[in-house]
């Protein structure tokens, strides 16, 4: 995904997928983890159209 960087900047960067996917977990909102390539980190995103459903997702 190709992220701006001004996006990057204000969006909260996680060290792993793991992390990011532990926010996006208990968020009200439908959130994926992708990595950014500015940055190397991970950041949230609400737009999940085209992204895999984690598996955690499918589970409930
Ligand atoms: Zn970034």
């Amino acid at each position: 995904m190709k992220t701006r960087p001004a996006i990057c900047n204000r969006k909260r960067r996680f060290a792993s997928v793991e992390a990011a996917e532990e926010v996006a977990r208990t968020a009200s909102v439908k959130l994926r983890a992708y990595r950014c390539a500015l940055c190397r980190q991970y950041h949230l995103t609400s737009r999940t159209k085209g992204m895999k459903t984690p598996r955690w997702e499918l589970e409930r």
